[in-house]
């Protein structure tokens, strides 16, 4: 008798969750979890088994080529949840379970050593009390939400829940943190606490490190894991908690398909182990505290830093002089510097000048593939911060009709050595640390005051915890507020929060500075107030007046393709059917927006529309969008790309 094998193919694939192929004599030991190679109409492709049976399908089928792994590499609850997520995001299984195992590009291996104490510390009052509350949930599926100011110690009470799982019950726990920036330090103090306990998988370790890592959770030989957002994936055995720090970082939401976010991840998983998840932050996303505020979620607050430590003061200024920083900044980091103190300065934008003028033609050069302008960049090049195309810069030398506007990172470093001849200064952008390594160099450099000045764009806003640090400058602070997005404003009030907070963590008061051309942008002043609640209370009440979330939920529809005509023909084909299946099974408070252009209307040579709905039958919703994917059958040159609770709308 043959058996067949049910392979979920790590493809778009809509018709059917899985396709059955037949299992080879010669691959008896296949087991459900197993990744495979098969051929599908001429073409190779990886699938994951999730059944054997034997069951003679209906079509023709065709046997295994390949069978990758020994044993399996996804269990159970994986698989479980993978069933869960491609309803959840309207994707294929064989995609979802692909997003689970770790793959890469390869790097070179590191991990930095940063030392720290390695005891526990004891807790204080705030600190204790949120502890015992969530240590009383172990077992019970229940969310908490950490919420406290940076500096509060949030690290140290997940260190101590992590060790009461590892110490005193038999389960596993995973702690996510955002995409690797300054956090190295966390980890740092995370190995050393809980040494060959840990497992991390993240991208500072070589992919090989990660993957066996990843297997060490899958045998239960290791059961606390750290990482970054596909860690929430973690196959460890018996889940007893998960917390996410840093819980309102966007770098937790997946860019491709699918489009998941850890957050509602981790609560599935909460839900399938019986067990809690803790979202810790100084400016927690708005849904969040929303739902902490209603009761729906436990709210824990910590209000006073744990070392003694004031939050520092934070001053408003203008530039109207267009320099690149002001005169009063400059004067502020001379103060600092003769006493020997360190300084911070965010510019949120890397590169030399983020736009080149033609003064012929009265445009900014513009990069040829996206709607996007070319960023100058110290090294001659035009860079397209959007797609990564390059052009040498000849043009400026043989003609001035090319005028370099505005500043980036490597334009203020510029400024400050020229200000500062003899400072020690170093830079961290996507640019300098292209070299990952880079990035514990510097902060050891910055923790043996072996050097002044640290400047960098929002890299350096979070984490970082250098006690010699007094002053934090801000410059140009309202970037990234022009953006056609509804989270732009959280999204800025947390960055300032976060990089003021750098100020002043040890016995020195420190003192903030933030810089804007325009004085009286409401942000401003809220980020001055450092008030999260009140920034919370304005932010909701816009929520509410536009139906945004938590008061809805959003499903995006983009069609994008390299032909401009094409793009647009689906889009609005896929608005016919929609219209035409919401017609005969209508939704109520459901808004359908669109289609229009993307505001990012070309990137890469795709042309991008796309169309929102807005609703709170969310589940029907999606019934819905199904039953019209099943009848659009857009151009071949034609990507849908479908993104449930998008985190933006560029
Ligand atoms: P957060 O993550 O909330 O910004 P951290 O966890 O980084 O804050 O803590 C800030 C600083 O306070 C760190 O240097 C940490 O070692 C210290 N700290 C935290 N909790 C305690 C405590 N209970 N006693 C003494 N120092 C503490
Ligand atoms: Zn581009």
């Amino acid at each position: 008798m043959i058996r067949y094998a049910e392979v979920a193919l790590n493809i778009p694939f809509k018709d059917s969750d899985t396709l059955s192929y037949e299992i080879p004599e010669t691959m008896k030991s296949i087991e459900r979890g197993c990744r495979v190679d098969v051929g599908m109409k001429g073409r190779k492709l990886q699938g994951l088994v999730v059944d054997i049976h034997s069951n003679m399908p209906k079509y023709k089928t065709y046997p295994i080529t390949k069978l990758i792994d020994k044993t399996p590499v996804v269990n159970e609850e994986q698989i479980e949840l993978a069933y869960w997520m491609k309803d959840f995001y309207l994707t294929s299984l064989g995609e979802c379970l692909q997003k689970m195992i770790p793959t890469g590009k390869k790097t070179k291996a590191f991990f930095p050593q940063i030392p720290s104490d390695p005891e526990l510390l004891k807790l204080n009052d705030e600190q204790k009390q949120a502890f015992e509350k969530i240590k009383n949930g172990f077992g019970k599926e229940e969310t908490h939400l950490l919420y406290g100011i940076t500096g509060s110690g949030k690290t140290e009470v997940y260190i101590h829940l992590l060790f009461e799982i590892l110490t005193k019950t038999n389960r596993s726990a995973i702690l996510l943190v955002p995409e690797i920036s300054l956090t190295v330090q966390t980890l740092s103090r995370l190995e050393q606490i809980f040494g060959n306990s840990l497992a991390m998988i993240h991208s500072m370790l070589k992919v090989s490190e990660r993957y066996n890592n990843y297997l060490k959770l899958l045998s239960g030989e290791k059961r606390i894991v750290v990482g970054t957002r596909s860690a929430v994936f973690a196959p460890v055995k018996n889940l007893g908690l998960i917390i996410m720090d840093e819980e309102h970082d966007h770098s937790y939401k997946e860019h491709s398909s699918p489009r998941y976010h850890a957050r509602q991840i981790a609560q599935r998983r909460a839900n399938i182990n019986s067990c809690p998840v803790v979202l810790g932050s100084a400016t927690p996303s708005v849904e969040a505290f929303h739902f902490a505020k209603t009761g729906k979620i436990f709210l824990h607050t910590l209000r006073k830093r744990a070392k003694e430590a004031k939050l520092p003061e934070i001053k408003i200024i203008t530039n109207k002089k267009g320099t690149v920083i002001s005169d009063e900044l400059v004067y502020q980091i001379k103060k600092r510097l003769d006493k020997k103190e360190q300084v911070v300065l965010l510019l949120n934008r890397r590169g030399y000048s983020p736009l080149i003028y033609d003064k012929t033609k009265k445009e900014f050069l513009g990069c040829p593939k996206c709607s996007s302008n070319l960023c100058y960049h110290k090294t001659g090049k035009m860079i397209c911060h959007l797609c990564g195309f390059q052009e040498k810069m000849n043009r400026l030398k043989e003609n001035d009709n090319l005028e370099l506007l505005g500043s980036g990172t490597q334009k203020l470093e510029e400024y400050i050595l020229e200000k500062f001849p003899n400072v020690r200064l170093e830079r961290l952008d996507q640019d300098a640390a292209s070299k990952r390594e880079i990035i514990p160099e510097i902060i050891k450099k910055l923790l043996n005051e072996e050097i002044d000045i640290l400047t960098g764009t929002q890299m350096i806003a979070k984490g970082l915890d250098a006690s010699k640090v007094t002053l934090v400058g801000v410059v140009n602070a309202t970037i990234g507020l022009g953006l056609p997005d509804f989270r732009a404003s959280e999204r800025v009030f947390s960055l300032l929060t976060q990089v003021s907070g750098r100020a002043g963590r040890g016995k020195l008061e420190g003192e903030v500075f933030i810089e804007s051309s325009t004085e009286d942008h409401p942000i401003l002043e809220l980020a001055k107030t450092q008030n999260y609640e009140k920034f919370f209370h304005e932010e909701i009440l816009v929520r509410k007046n536009l139906f945004l979330p938590p008061f809805s939920r959003i499903i995006r529809l983009v069609t994008r393709s390299p032909n401009e005509e094409k793009s647009k023909l689906a889009i609005t084909e896929l608005e016919r059917l929609l219209k035409e299946e919401l017609k005969q099974n209508p939704l109520e408070n459901t808004i359908l927006l669109g289609p229009v252009e993307c505001p990012f209307y070309k990137i890469d040579t795709y042309y991008r529309n796309h169309l929102l709905f807005k609703t709170l039958q969310i589940s029907k919703l999606k019934e819905l969008i199904k039953l019209v994917l099943e009848k659009f059958k857009p151009h071949s040159s034609v990507y849908l790309e479908i993104d449930v609770d998008p985190l933006d709308l560029v």
